[in-house]
């Protein structure tokens, strides 16, 4: 049966399959018929398979690709051949939610969240950390949650501290990480601590980081607190989602082949315009986020489809093949054991929103500075991207903040993909 199914996938994945291609499934032998005629109607009612996308295919895999360790492709385009697994407890940290069988990534990633645990609590008293997902055995899409996270150089840390003893299993499964938020545009200053501003200042500090993305409103409140020494602000990234976690993405590993960077960061702290152009969208989608559905009005339009194997680098069709882990594929297309992956329960509590007095406020502020100012000029009105060009759009135009239908992410150009910051956590 598994020869079967890899057999159906390659031939998937070399192109077209007609239906004479694929072995009919053994009928029982019920009325004697023709042998011809019984080949044929066979043909007809074979099932042609659907072609699974990747999200399910690495979603089914749970061992690692038994090959050298690389990172292939790009953060939201790609795969991780020889993953190891973080331990599920450090001397300064624990994994969280085990089910999803995340905690897996490049051995730079794991190097590097070792050293800022350890380098957190004994140098800035943060009692450790809880790691949320990294990545999938294999790296690559995942059926729920991220777009990024595919080649092992991201991880999500919980803006929880570790408490102080071993959390059971279901405790990993159970427990919620907490919101910063009072509302949508501002942290609650009775839960975000001075240890959460050394942490995130920490996490940024080492080289080997890329960025580090957080809530908007947490950037406004690093920006207010970051006094003179700002070079590490430029690394902290504001974006959806991220309000009681934030996620680190490291660079490529020095001279490793067939792994994309993302454009290093400008010294700019992104204090200024980004972070101003971020609020305008922050309030845009939080009237978004109000209004109520109009019966008969279209639906609201769909995101990208999944991406395919093909869609990712040749090398990640090796990755999924080593070692026998290929998935076995139903033959309506689906991944069996992928299924399973897509229990796995949301880290966090869903984003706040404000109550219907201050929508009205904002509504009115909205529609107030829309009549009594002068358009804002082009240039002041686009987000400055995450690489600083102008030219790429972000989802000011979409002001839902459902990171699937950005541009720029999953079906986006290369070049755009990589010039916006990557969104990561569907906010439910
Ligand atoms: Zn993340």
């Amino acid at each position: 049966m598994q020869r079967l199914a890899l057999g159906l996938l390659l031939l998937l994945f070399c192109g077209a399959v007609s239906a004479e291609q694929v072995k009919p499934p053994k009928a029982p032998a019920t009325t004697p018929a023709a042998p011809a005629d019984a080949a044929k109607k066979a043909a007809v009612k074979a099932p042609v398979p659907k072609k699974p996308p990747a999200k399910e295919l690495f979603g089914a895999v749970s061992a690692p690709a038994p090959l050298a360790a690389r990172a292939i492709g790009s953060y939201a385009k790609g795969c991780l051949a020889g993953g190891i697994s973080l331990p599920t407890n450090g001397p300064d940290w624990q994994v969280m939610r085990l089910s999803r069988n995340r905690n897996w990534g490049h051995p730079r990633l794991l190097d590097y969240l070792e050293r800022l645990a350890s380098d957190a609590r004994a140098l800035d008293g943060w009692p450790g950390l809880l790691v949320g997902d990294m990545a999938q055995p294999r790296g690559g899409p995942m059926i729920t949650g991220h777009s990024s996270h595919q080649i092992g150089l991201d991880a999500d840390i919980w803006l929880t501290p570790m408490p102080d003893r071993i959390l059971t299993p279901q405790e990993r499964e159970d427990i919620s990480a907490t919101s910063m938020l009072k509302d949508p545009f501002a942290v609650d200053a009775a839960i975000w601590t001075p240890l959460h501003t050394k942490l995130i200042k920490r996490a940024a500090s080492y080289p080997q980081v890329s960025r580090i993305f957080v809530h908007p409103a947490i950037k406004k409140l690093l920006c207010e607190q970051a006094g003179k020494n700002r070079a590490w602000l430029a690394k902290v990234r504001p974006w959806w989602g991220h309000f009681y976690h934030f996620h680190i993405r490291l660079s490529c590993p020095p001279g490793a082949e067939g792994c994309e960077n993302q454009k290093p960061v400008t010294g700019d702290d992104g204090c200024g315009t980004e972070l101003a152009n971020w609020y305008k969208m922050l309030r845009k989608a939080e009237v978004a986020a109000a209004r109520p559905v109009t019966p008969g009005a279209a639906p609201p339009a769909r995101g990208k489809p999944p991406l395919s194997l093909g869609d990712l680098p040749r090398e990640c069709m090796t990755v999924l093949n080593s070692g026998g882990g290929m998935p076995a594929i139903n033959p309506d297309g689906t991944v069996p054991a992928a299924l399973k992956a897509m229990a796995g329960k949301d880290a966090g509590p869903p984003a706040p929103h404000l109550d219907d007095a201050a929508l009205a406020a904002l509504k009115a502020q909205l529609s107030g500075s829309k009549a009594g100012s002068k358009p804002a000029p082009d240039a002041a009105a686009k987000p400055v991207t995450e690489a600083g060009s102008a030219s790429v759009p972000l989802p000011e135009s979409k002001p839902s903040p459902e990171p699937a239908s950005t541009p720029g992410t999953q079906a986006g150009s290369a070049s755009a993909a990589e010039a916006v910051p990557l969104p990561d956590h569907k906010p439910h």
